[in-house]
């Protein structure tokens, strides 16, 4: 193997399903770190794209009113049009 196994940078975390999580910047993006899911968004990052939101008002507003929190508002926006697909096939509606 000649690459590196990325681990999750959060204290004591030893998961290697991580999201490379990047500041925007004028040139693009400037990588910073690895999470994975379950730290990316406690860290201030997106849990999708890696894209540092903290600070976002919007961002912070979805973690604590919204159970898909840790998205930003890019992400989010794609998951709602997945999940109106699934209401037009009654998929979420057993458990409403
Ligand atoms: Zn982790
Ligand atoms: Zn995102």
């Amino acid at each position: 193997m000649n690459n590196p196994v990325i681990k999750c940078q959060h204290p004591d975390c030893k998961s290697t399903n991580v999201t490379e999580c990047f500041y925007p910047t004028e040139s693009g993006r400037e990588e910073k770190a690895y999470y994975c899911t379950d730290h990316t968004p406690l860290h201030g990052f997106c849990r999708l794209c890696g894209q540092f939101w903290t600070g976002v008002e919007y961002f912070e507003f979805a973690i604590l009113h919204d159970g898909m929190g840790g998205v930003c508002e890019n992400c989010e926006a794609e998951l709602r049009e997945d999940l109106d697909d699934y209401e037009e096939d009654d998929y979420f509606t057993d458990y409403l």
